[in-house]
């Protein structure tokens, strides 16, 4: 017996999703659409029960998966890639309603990012060699060994494309995989299910199990035949996966929050600087690698703001399927609570909002772009996530200081820098303390590149051989020369 509803025109089992089969549970958790706040469905909400299910479907199909070898595995991913492909539409339209990124965007490249990470990890890890070199009068080889089953957790920003990121890799190296959605937006991530089920995967090597992060999340991360553990969400739930990481010796990576820097140096094309600043409001800047610091060289922050509020006055706030529509709700009523009270808070300690810091009119969770200038860079505005259309701005005078105050957050996840100055591109792309630097550009991304964050942005890095390695117990074999056959 299972649950489907229908969202967006399209069928979506709101059950579990473990060893092969659909699994319902005794209770529910009710999930919203930002586009109007009201509910879309209630969705299965998994326990200690549900978890333990989960893993041991994983546990089980686990020997099997492993011994089919990167170039078997290869060919399920492949498959997978090309449903993903076949069913942007319908991926879109449920994500766009659940989550309230804009459609045209999901259409166009998010949904076909998740295409990209199965082929690209099924490609890499298949084209994989083993490291061999001889020493010490031995033949030394590194094989990578499939560590077990992983336990994947993601968040509710992009949940299709971070899912897929986190999973692919796992898959490829020859994990099983259970995945846990976040609760604000698991409705992609049931179809992801459908899709692998489609793809003719043995049941049990990939599995989603719904619920809250407190509930069912936790349980998951405690289980003590879980292998590995893949988190990207906030770096306050990263504290509780490590502590139960740290119990049963299992690694984890953590791909966590940012509160990036935007640097802006005079020598720049201020046009192209001030286009990407404004474009930070994109998505309400509910987006981990955004740069919400702008930083502005003082003698041309004049002119960049005047750029800057003009291409922000074009912003259109609205429902993410309309084609006019450039920023988009935010994800739940009580994340807007949050985004607000950052602001009111600012507001109370004298820091000057110069745009926004108020709800619009033109939706129930639509919340204006917002530019705030602290009273000083100690302020919690600049030095805290906020997750929302609210951006800082700050000036330097030279190079010194825009590193410095790039620089001075506990964060470390991403920064992105506008320079005319090839010099000066590679010395602060050098400098800056982040995981990821863009210079001149923005949200590029090579897939087999390492990507994480310094400080509490991160521990690890996923991407590329990265990701490979983390699935794996590597080993090395040593065989004497004279070993004769
Ligand atoms: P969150 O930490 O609240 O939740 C993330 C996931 O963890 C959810 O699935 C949640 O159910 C689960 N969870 C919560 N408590 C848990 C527990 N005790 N045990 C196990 N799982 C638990 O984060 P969020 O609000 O969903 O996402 C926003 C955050 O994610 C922001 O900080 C953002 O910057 C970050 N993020 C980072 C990246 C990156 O690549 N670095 C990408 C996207 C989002």
């Amino acid at each position: 017996m299972t649950d489907r509803v229908e969202v967006a025109g399209v069928d979506v089992s709101v059950d579990h999703f473990i060893g092969g089969e659909r699994v319902a549970s005794a209770v529910a958790f009710t999930d919203i659409s930002p586009i109007d706040a009201e509910p879309v469905a209630e969705v299965a909400r998994g326990g200690a029960a549900e978890a333990d299910l989960a893993v041991s479907a994983a546990r089980d199909a686990f020997p099997a998966w492993a011994a089919l070898g990167p170039r078997g595995r290869a060919e399920h991913l492949h498959r997978l890639a090309d449903l993903v492909d076949a069913n942007v539409d319908r991926l879109a339209a449920v994500e766009c309603v659940d989550m309230a990124m804009l459609l045209r965007s999901l259409r166009a490249r998010v949904i076909a990012r998740g295409a990209r990470n199965f082929r690209s990890y099924a490609d890499l890890a298949a084209a994989h060699e083993e490291r061999v070199w001889s020493s010490g009068g031995t033949a030394n080889r590194v094989i990578r060994m499939p560590s077990g089953p992983a336990v994947v957790i993601t968040p509710w920003n992009a949940p299709f494309m971070l899912s897929t990121w986190k999973t692919a890799p796992a898959l490829a190296a020859g994990c099983t995989v259970v995945l846990k959605p976040a609760e604000w937006s698991p409705l992609s991530c049931s179809l992801l299910a459908d899709l692998v089920d489609e793809a003719g995967f043995p049941p049990g090597v990939f599995n989603v199990v719904q619920g809250i992060g407190e509930e069912v999340g936790a349980a998951l991360t405690a289980h003590p035949d879980v292998r590995r553990i893949s988190f990207t969400g906030s770096p306050e739930t990263a504290r509780h996966i490590g502590i139960a990481a740290a119990r049963t010796i299992v690694p984890f990576t953590g791909e966590l929050g940012g509160k990036g820097p935007l640097l802006v140096f005079a020598d720049c094309d201020l046009e192209a600087a001030a286009r990407t600043a404004a474009g930070q409001y994109d998505d309400a800047g509910q987006v981990c690698l955004a740069g919400t610091r702008l930083l502005v060289e003082e003698r041309v922050a004049e002119r960049f703001l005047e750029l800057f509020h003009r291409l922000v006055d074009a912003h259109v706030l609205g429902d993410p399927r309309d084609d006019a529509t450039t920023v988009t709700p935010l994800i739940h009523p009580d994340h807007l609570a949050r985004v607000e009270g950052f602001v009111e808070r600012a507001r109370a300690a004298g820091d000057e909002i110069v745009r926004g810091g108020r709800r619009s009119d033109a939706g129930p969770l639509l919340y204006e772009p917002t530019l705030v200038v602290p009273c000083s860079n100690d302020a919690e505005i600049v030095q805290r996530e906020v997750f929302g259309p609210v951006l800082t701005f700050q000036t330097f005078t030279d190079e010194e200081e825009a590193v410095a105050l790039a620089d001075s957050t506990a964060y470390g996840l991403s920064a992105v820098v506008f320079t005319g100055s090839a010099e000066r591109a590679q010395r602060v792309g050098r400098a800056v303390r982040a995981g990821t630097v863009w210079v001149n550009a923005y949200l590029v991304r090579d897939l087999t590149a390492p990507f994480g964050g310094i400080g509490i942005s991160g521990i690890g890095r996923e991407g590329g051989d990265y990701a490979l390695d983390f699935y794996s117990d590597l080993k090395t074999v040593q065989i004497a020369d004279d070993t004769t056959a």
